[in-house]
């Protein structure tokens, strides 16, 4: 391991994913594909951030597994150590220190407009105060390391405009330090899941997981809904309103797609035929990443050393911008005073 992607004076960003266990299709193809084609322009730091997904219901008996299938999962789809940095949230204990400073400079009502707060308080009777300052952890994960970028996928553009505000506000009041990080959006936009009604997310099951063993990714992808107006085998369906069509244009050869689409409109072909070509393609495209996964599965220890290596590389970067933080914050009492 090089460890040689920190300090190349390339811009630098940073982004974050739930340890939510094996990645599915959403996180692939909205973030994923995206990290592993920006890792040769950037210095790119990716975290798993355990931290956050404390602020959800969550079971402390399975995150350690857990943590440990999504770095498996970021390693299978090419994220790569020699050249980016992967580690866990928690094991940089400066992100949760610049948080609490940052609590400082942000204001409440910023907070209390978010969307992704209004839509998951709404759901609860009592409200962990960890849910509300969600994205001030957010903007220390980025901030601490003063990455000038962050991919994100548009639900997040609010928190990162939020992130945004709070390094305008602690440079105005304690100096000039933090970058005002640009967001980067390329990736697809939302994925919807099986059901075709919500996101694609592991919370509401309706994934397909990208380590997916074929028959595992078939037996998903015949849960999926289809055009509701194709009840009968022989009903006409419309391509345009069906998630699986959609799914077909991202792992379906563009050659293949006008026929997919003519069969469902003509109902020459059914849904579960269309599901199987689907499952299919899927399996295919995904094939070197379970090989991937499954070296290093059998080589625990190898993921255990990326992510070390990783929040060693991290903590470097973590501890310069800490003592600035100090420094300008006057805590650095013991050197004023001498
Ligand atoms: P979530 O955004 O659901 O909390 P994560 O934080 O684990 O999930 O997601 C990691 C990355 O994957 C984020 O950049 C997020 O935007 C992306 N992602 C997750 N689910 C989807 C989806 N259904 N469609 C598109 N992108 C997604």
């Amino acid at each position: 391991m090089s460890g040689q992607q920190v300090n190349t004076g390339k811009r630098r960003i940073l982004s974050g994913v739930q340890p939510s266990g094996e990645a599915h299709l959403g996180n692939y193809l909205g973030a994923f594909r995206q990290w592993v084609d920006l890792q040769d322009t950037y210095d790119c730091l990716f975290c798993i951030v355990d931290q956050h997904a404390i602020t959800g219901q969550y079971d402390p008996a399975l995150l350690p597994q857990r943590i440990f299938d999504m770095a498996v999962s970021l390693l299978a789809v090419g994220l790569d150590p020699d050249r980016c940095s992967i580690f866990v949230q928690s094991e940089v204990q400066e992100h949760t220190e610049l948080a609490w400073l940052f609590n400082a400079v942000t204001p409440v009502g910023e907070l209390e407009r978010m969307t992704q707060y209004k839509d998951k308080s709404s759901r609860l009777e009592s409200i962990p105060a960890g849910l509300l300052n969600y994205p001030i952890l957010q903007a220390a994960d980025i901030l601490i390391y003063r990455a000038q970028a962050v991919p994100v996928g548009e639900d997040q553009l609010q928190h990162l405009e939020l992130t945004r505000e709070i390094a305008r506000k602690w440079n105005a009041q304690y100096g000039e330090l933090f970058p005002e990080p640009q967001a980067i959006v390329g990736g697809t936009g939302r994925i919807m899941g099986l059901d075709g009604e919500a996101k694609m997310s592991k919370s509401l099951g309706n994934t397909v997981g990208i380590l997916a063993e074929p028959e595992e990714v078939w037996s998903q992808v015949r849960t999926a809904v289809t055009d509701p107006q194709r009840i009968r085998k022989d009903d006409p369906g419309r391509p345009e309103v069906c998630n699986v069509y959609s799914l077909h244009e991202f792992f379906t050869d563009s050659s293949d797609l006008p026929d997919i689409a003519e069969q469902c409109r003509t109902a020459q072909r059914g849904c579960v035929d269309c599901k199987k070509i689907l499952a299919e393609n899927v399996a295919h495209e995904f094939e070197p990443f379970r090989d991937r996964a499954a070296h290093y599965r059998d080589r625990p220890e190898e993921v255990m050393e990326v992510l070390a290596t990783g929040a060693r590389q991290a903590t470097v970067l973590a501890q310069e911008t800490m003592a600035e933080v100090r420094r300008k914050m006057g805590m650095d009492w013991r050197k004023a005073l001498t």
